[in-house]
């Protein structure tokens, strides 16, 4: 800025004088109408032709509203009002020319040629002095006192009219301001009822929802409020569980209405309401009384504590679950088990359990006792396995092996020796690999019985049964040869009688013969001391024989063969023959006096087959498998009153099997049975 004055102009306030001048928001603006009153209205009084109300800025003078000046600023350093805003009073230059301070003034020595000025601070109320009013003459002039304190009076009018101004313009603002604010406000209040009803709508949903859940859930539930445990919301699935319907228990207190539970239940829900804490019960019998009817079982519950909005536990929710049928099936399945171990104990039975990969092997005390281990290291697989004998190891590990390898049953009977004192025991062991829930076959578990004992009454009755078997031969091949002898002798006798009769003994003796044999068979058989003797034969010439001989014994019945080619066989003629006799006498038992019994003998292969066909009464299917085994009779309706003792089909079986042959039967019940049986040719 170029300071035309010879004095300084700027004061140390500057900033805060700017700042404060600038706060009215006046520079830049029109003059207003009052300012203008003002500037003429000092020309009027002073007579001047110049009046001006001025704003000092930081560069410019600012001729806010003027009388006879053409421009609106003028550069500070010109400008006389500079000098006026140095002082709080009124600046007088009568004579400029005069006048050191301002006589090099470009307005004093110029075009202009300013002689007088006048001007009074505009004083803020803070203390700035921020402009003038002031009046400007071409002539020197007097200024009186007088004068001075109108223009003075004059400043302090215009300065309060800008302070009025101003604060006109913040009320104005913040009128706008409030204004917007309370319509901002409005806005806000009127989004936060829209939310507020948005989270009433919602809230009601969502509590519906809540009710909804709750009314469908699977569990029981009920929540409970206050320690007098009032029922706030409950499910019929609760309901159910005291025999009730969930709106008989709304608002209800719980234990007015099952006073029988309170005891039990009343401290559970009280511990969980004063902690804080979760609780849960399982398995736990309840019994409630309702309309004389007693209701009980068992629950599990999950007890679970809920709070108000400040956080105070208000009560509990209770969780609950029926698990009666669970729990009676558990104590069923225990009871069963016991009842199982009992029979176990009573049965004498030693239980085990093999792992099928790693053949790790766990058992009870019994089979402990039965195996005669008492050493302290538990007794493994191989140790058990090497216990068996050498007969019978081989088909028990194969035993064992099929039955991991195809699962279903395992059943063997064999002999083994006892751990502590090397005694040999029979032991029959059972059991059953059953497949996982992947399919696989893991579980492969069973009984072991010591059935020494029994075998040793076999035993015994076997060797009863062969020493009988052998007493009662001599005496009746002595009885058959009287017989044949009697009959040649009588031959010519006259009384048909005596030839009857001996004819009628001579095929008694011979069923006895048969019987007599079988019983010795079974008996070798069983110690197999069975010997197989053989020689060549034509087996259809030996068939011929016995049907020849069997016409003689069986009364009435037809019995058809059809003799085949001379068939040789290198086999045991005596024990093929009651093969073959056993069969027939059995198509004749089982089937009806006018039904034929067709017998056949054919070459098949490398093999002869020879089979007896009749039409009587069949065999179940459910039988068929079992008719080969020892003792085995089907005992129905037909076969009740038909005498025998299951050995035949077993003897016949065991002799075919011997010869490397195969015996079986077709048969149908009602229609008929075809036996069969095979042996290899020579
Ligand atoms: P038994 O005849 O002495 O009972 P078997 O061992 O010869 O003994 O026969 C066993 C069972 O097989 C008989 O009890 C009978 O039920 C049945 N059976 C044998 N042969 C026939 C057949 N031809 N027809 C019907 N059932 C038969």
């Amino acid at each position: 800025m170029h300071n035309t004055f010879q004095k300084e102009i700027i004061l140390p306030n500057e900033p805060e004088r700017v700042k404060a001048l600038r706060r009215y928001r006046l520079l830049g603006t029109y003059a207003e109408k009052s300012f203008i009153n003002i500037a003429n209205l000092v020309a009027e009084i002073f007579h001047a032709s110049i009046a001006m109300i001025s704003l000092v800025d930081a560069e410019e003078v600012s001729f806010q509203s003027n009388v006879g000046m053409n421009s609106t600023t003028g550069p500070r350093g010109e400008s006389f009002c500079s000098l006026t805003v140095l002082r709080p009073e009124v600046n007088v230059v009568e004579n400029a020319l005069e006048d050191p301070i301002v006589a090099q003034n470009p307005l004093v020595c110029g075009d202009f040629g300013l002689r007088f000025y006048a001007g009074a601070p505009l004083i803020t109320h803070d203390g700035f002095l921020i402009g003038t009013v002031c009046l400007v003459d071409t002539q020197p002039r007097k200024f009186s006192d007088h004068d001075r304190r109108v223009l003075e009076g004059l400043a302090k009018i215009v300065m309060e009219q800008i302070e009025l101004r101003l604060s006109n313009l913040i009320d104005t603002e913040k009128l706008a301001a409030t204004n917007d604010e309370e319509h901002a406000e409005n806005h806000r209040l009127s989004q936060s009822q829209n939310e507020l009803n948005d989270t009433i709508r919602q809230l009601s949903q969502s509590e519906s929802r809540f009710q909804n859940l709750i009314r469908d859930a699977t569990v029981g539930i009920i929540v409970l409020t206050g320690s007098e445990m009032r029922v706030e919301i409950v499910n019929d699935v609760y309901a159910k569980l005291i025999g009730r319907q969930a709106r008989e228990l709304m608002d209800q207190e719980l234990f007015k209405l099952i006073p029988e539970t309170e005891a039990y239940f009343r401290p559970l829900i009280d511990k969980v309401r004063m902690s804080g804490e979760p609780l849960d019960i399982y398995d736990t019998p309840y019994t409630v009384h309702h309309q004389g009817k007693r209701i009980n079982g068992y629950l599990s519950a999950a007890y679970q504590p809920y709070r108000d909005n400040n956080g105070d536990i208000a009560g509990v929710m209770v969780f609950t679950h029926d698990v009666t049928d669970q729990v009676v099936s558990r104590f069923k399945l225990k009871e069963a088990d016991e009842m199982t171990n009992m029979a176990i104990m009573a049965a004498r039975l030693g239980a085990w359990h093999i792992e099928p990969v790693s053949k790790a092997l766990v058992y009870n005390t019994t089979l402990a006792r039965i195996f005669g281990y008492d050493k302290d290291s538990p007794m493994t697989y191989e140790q058990a396995i090497a216990q068996v004998t050498e007969e019978y190891r081989p088909s028990i590990l194969k035993a064992i092996e099929k039955a991991i390898a195809e699962g279903g049953d395992y059943d063997v009977v064999y002999q083994q020796r006892r751990f502590n004192d090397s005694e040999l025991i029979w032991l029959r062991s059972f059991g059953k690999v059953s497949p996982d829930i992947n399919g696989n076959y893991t579980v492969f578990s069973g009984f072991v019985m010591d059935v020494t004992e029994q075998k040793k009454d076999e035993q015994r009755k076997n060797d009863f049964i062969g020493m009988v078997s052998h007493e009662l031969k001599t005496p009746l091949t002595s009885l058959k040869a009287i017989i044949q002898l009697c009959s040649v002798k009588l031959k010519n006798n006259a009384d048909p009688f005596l030839n009857d009769a001996m004819g009628k003994a001579n095929i008694q003796v011979k069923r006895m013969t048969a019987m007599i044999n079988g019983f010795l068979n079974i008996s070798r058989l069983e110690s197999g001391k069975i010997l197989i003797e053989k020689s060549a034969f034509d087996i259809s010439r030996l068939i011929q024989d016995i049907l020849d001989e069997s016409m003689l014994t069986t009364s009435s019945q037809a019995i058809e063969f059809i003799p085949a080619d001379e068939i040789w066989v290198n086999a045991d003629r005596d024990k093929t023959g009651s093969v073959i006799s056993n069969l027939l006498s059995n198509a004749v038992k089982y089937s009806f006096k006018d039904k034929p019994v067709l017998v056949t003998c054919k070459r098949a292969g490398e093999n002869v087959v020879v089979s007896i066909q009749d039409f009587g009464m069949g065999i179940k299917p459910e039988h068929l498998d079992h008719i080969f085994e020892r003792y085995y009779r089907v005992k129905d309706d037909y076969t009740r009153h038909i005498s025998g003792f299951g050995i035949g089909l077993y003897l016949s079986s065991e002799i075919v099997h011997r010869h490397g042959g195969k015996i079986g039967v077709d048969s149908e019940r009602g229609k008929g049975s075809t036996f069969w049986f095979s042996l290899p040719l020579i």
